[in-house]
């Protein structure tokens, strides 16, 4: 009897947290908790870290072009304020206006020669706008004219308006190399009267800057011209032979960009920088590729996998805790279940629980298209028995009958209750109208048995679906169990 009436308190147990009882609920509750807080935080973690991983990279590889690129700015100002010098002597402006005069060439080459071991390439070069007569290091080279290509730039300069000009270009007289030429114009009255220029060696000067691995400089054709390598540079390998596509992609970005500028990217895990030089047209590149999974294992994960522990601690004392304050609730729960669910006296399950079930049996039994069988039943002139034994007896009585109900139904689907006063019913899920038939008789026989009383029994056995009644269905054996009373007692109708 106890066992049954458990076995109900456990179901009913289940049924108030995820059909489970309530400890492991929670406990399953808090694990899933947990496991979304240690991933969650793990992804926040990694990513966090990966931002300021990239970030440091980032502005390490910017640190690195701006060096390279404040050195060849500072080596151009230097030449480009020679030639600003040069060009304000009034000896070469003396020269410029009057390339003839052979006293006023003199004292110029005398100027020239005087500046020339300052400049980078330890040379000076001038071009005469009267004269067009093209000068290096005061030995006469050419004569220049505007049908030649190579002399384009002079003619260009001649009607610039923003001096200086700095182009790189290729020395086909003397080195056959590129050269970086700066060009600045020799001013009379506003107007230009020659132009002076000065060249860097372009290779040697960013040879000179000891690129680390990761720097390269190219030019606007895409032509690498300086890097740790030198013969990346002397191959004149473009962007697009040393890396493919992401060399095609980078240059695309460098076009893209206007002077003086810096971009930060990163294609797949490789973090790039890329800068454009302010006059001219080069592009500095640095880049660098980082393994955040790495350096986390490396540096972090110790402390992180602590952090973790910590964590996993802190939740089992958390559950261990509340799971020993749950238990007293629990307890007062499942007494305060008891009370208002089963029926004081046979301990059986009382009318409001029957209520519940038999709703829940029968719908069970319309979604799963099986028979419900249900019993109505009534001991047989029992206030006969309270009157001849007094109620104390006839409590006892019934306390006895319920025990005999609790032996007599043996599946856990099955379900017993007290209707009121000296009526009880039963429900029998899943069972067959003859199956039905023989727990009646048994119960009606163990009840006859007792030689105390006897029972009537309506029976009914349907295959509900969901246009029928449930109360017309127990309606049906209330009248089963009337005509049990009214053909001679202690039998089973259906
Ligand atoms: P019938 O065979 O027609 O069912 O006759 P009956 O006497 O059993 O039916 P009736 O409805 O006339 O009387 C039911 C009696 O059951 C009335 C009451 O004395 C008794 N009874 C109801 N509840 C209790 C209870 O909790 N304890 C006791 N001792 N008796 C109860
Ligand atoms: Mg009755
Ligand atoms: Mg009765």
């Amino acid at each position: 009897m106890s066992s049954y009436v458990d076995n109900v308190i456990d179901a009913l147990d289940r049924q108030i947290l995820f059909n489970m009882p309530l400890r492991k609920a929670l406990i399953l509750f808090s694990t899933l908790l947990f496991a979304i807080i240690a991933v969650s935080s793990s992804f926040a973690y990694y990513f966090s870290m990966k931002k300021i991983l990239t970030e440091s990279l980032e502005r390490e590889l910017k640190q690195t072009l701006d060096m390279r690129q404040s050195l060849l700015r500072a080596e151009l100002t230097r030449e480009i304020q020679l030639l600003k010098i040069i060009s304000e002597y009034p000896d070469i402006k003396d020269y410029f206006l009057n390339p003839d005069d052979e006293k006023a060439k003199k004292d110029a080459f005398a100027v020239f020669e005087q500046y020339k071991g300052y400049f980078h390439s330890q040379m000076t070069s001038w071009v005469n706008a009267k004269d067009s007569c093209y000068y290096v290091n005061g030995q006469f080279m050419e004569k220049y004219s505007p049908s030649d290509t190579n002399h384009a730039w002079f003619f260009k300069a001649l009607g610039g308006k923003k001096p200086p000009t700095i182009e790189v270009n290729f020395d086909y007289l003397n080195r056959h190399t590129y050269d970086l030429y700066i060009d600045y114009p020799v001013y009379s009255e506003g107007k230009i009267i020659g132009v002076l220029s000065s060249r860097i060696a372009l290779f040697e000067f960013i040879n000179n800057l000891r690129l680390p691995k990761n720097i390269l400089i190219f030019g606007k054709d895409g032509i690498v011209i300086g890097a740790a390598d030198h013969k990346i540079a002397k191959e004149k390998k473009t962007l697009e032979e040393l890396f493919g596509k992401r060399g095609k992609d980078i240059y695309k970005k460098a076009l893209g960009m206007s002077k003086n500028s810096s971009e930060a990217f990163s294609i797949g895990k490789t973090q790039y920088v890329l800068n454009s030089m302010e006059h001219l047209d080069l592009f500095l590149i640095a880049k660098d590729k980082i393994d955040v999974s790495k350096i986390i294992e490396e540096r972090a994960s110790k402390v992180f996998i602590a952090l973790l522990l910590l964590m996993l601690v802190v939740f089992i004392i958390f559950n261990k805790l509340i799971s020993h304050m749950l238990t007293p609730i629990n307890k007062n729960m499942m007494a305060y279940i008891k009370e208002s669910l089963l029926d004081d006296l046979t301990k059986l399950p009382n009318r409001r629980f029957f209520n519940m079930r038999i709703e829940d049996e029968w719908n069970r039994a319309i979604r799963g298209k099986y028979s419900l069988c249900f019993l109505m039943l009534d001991l047989d002139k029992f206030k006969n028995y309270n009157d001849k034994y007094g109620h104390l007896e006839g409590d006892m009585l019934l306390r006895d009958v319920a025990r005999i109900f609790s032996y007599c139904i043996n599946r856990t689907s099955d379900f017993a209750a007290r209707f009121g006063g000296e009526e009880f019913c039963i429900i029998l899920p899943n069972t067959k109208l003859e199956g039905a038939k023989k727990i009646a008789e048994n119960i009606r026989m163990s009840v006859e048995r007792t030689g105390q009383t006897t029972i009537s029994i309506g029976l009914v056995c349907e295959n509900p679906i969901l246009e029928d009644d449930m109360q017309e269905f127990m309606d049906s054996a209330d009248r089963k169990l009337y005509e049990a009373k009214n053909t001679g007692r202690n039998k089973v109708c259906w």
